[in-house]
């Protein structure tokens, strides 16, 4: 399996994913939206563009389907439960799903409710995994639920499934906010030695060759992962008095989740 990782560098900092087969040149292309910088990826690499997935159905996502379709015919697969809100959909996926690319490509499709109610992340079939996870994590942050998402949803998600993965997991998000995220993370959690070290060398690099985490670092760095820390409790209960000494993992993400959209 060999990932494209394309930096858009547009205003939301969208990341767009060629996912190729080495053996047959075949490609899927993740949340096309900068369609033409993935089909001139593809052209370069001398790869073809069969099928188009979109994570869920936000424009920042979908926006470029139709002139990567227009320009390979390729196939489009997204959530089953997203047919009314994306246009064209070829396959319908569920938990479960498999996606194959080429010969040798499998992802594993993830049912991942909460940024919106049909989210679907794919895992890889390698052995070391890598989570393509559109708006549900983000490098050291998780997604926003304002339009159409829930966050009990998104900690069900969090805690029942990304959790449960492998430390060395890739992560490949959506969007670029590390650089944010971390701050927001510092801002929780001022005692966070890794995330404090991290900070100024992605506050400089360049998203074009963007470091890619792991899951095992998230779990360090990303205060949606740091449910159980003595200080993010601790700065948790000087905002919200009424969170109590020992609250649930629950409650904690819900708080931050509370606080980061006013961050
Ligand atoms: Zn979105
Ligand atoms: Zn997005």
């Amino acid at each position: 399996m060999i990932v494209e990782q394309i930096w858009t560098a547009n205003s939301g900092r969208n990341f767009n994913y060629l996912v190729a087969c080495p053996e047959t040149g075949e490609a899927l292309a993740i949340d096309p939206l900068d369609y033409q910088k993935c089909l001139d990826a593809a052209k370069a690499k001398g790869w073809t563009i069969t099928q188009v997935l979109n994570t869920h159905h936000h424009r920042d996502h979908t926006g470029g389907n139709d002139q990567v379709i227009a320009a390979t015919h390729a196939k489009l697969l997204a959530h089953s439960g997203a047919k009314d809100q994306i246009d064209g959909i070829d396959r319908g996926l569920k938990a479960g799903d498999v996606i194959k690319v080429g010969k040798t490509v499998e992802l594993q499709c993830l049912d991942t409710p909460g940024h919106t109610m049909s989210h679907i992340c794919v895992l890889s079939r390698t052995d070391r995994p890598a989570l393509f996870c559109g708006d549900t994590l983000f490098n050291a942050g998780a997604g926003n639920c304002h339009n159409g998402g829930h966050p009990n949803e998104l900690y069900n998600t969090f805690a029942s499934q990304i959790a449960k993965l492998p430390d060395t997991t890739l992560v490949y998000p959506g969007h670029d906010y590390i650089a944010n995220n971390l701050r927001f993370t510092l801002d929780r959690e001022p005692d966070n030695a890794r995330a404090k070290a991290m900070l100024p060398g992605m506050e400089r690099q360049d998203p074009g060759h963007a470091h890619v985490t792991t899951l095992g670092e998230e779990k360090e760095i990303n205060t949606f992962f740091r449910l159980n820390s003595p200080s993010v409790i601790r700065r948790l209960r000087e905002a919200f008095p009424d969170v109590p000494e020992n609250p649930d993992e629950k409650t904690v993400f819900l708080k931050l989740r509370e606080l980061r959209n006013k961050w």
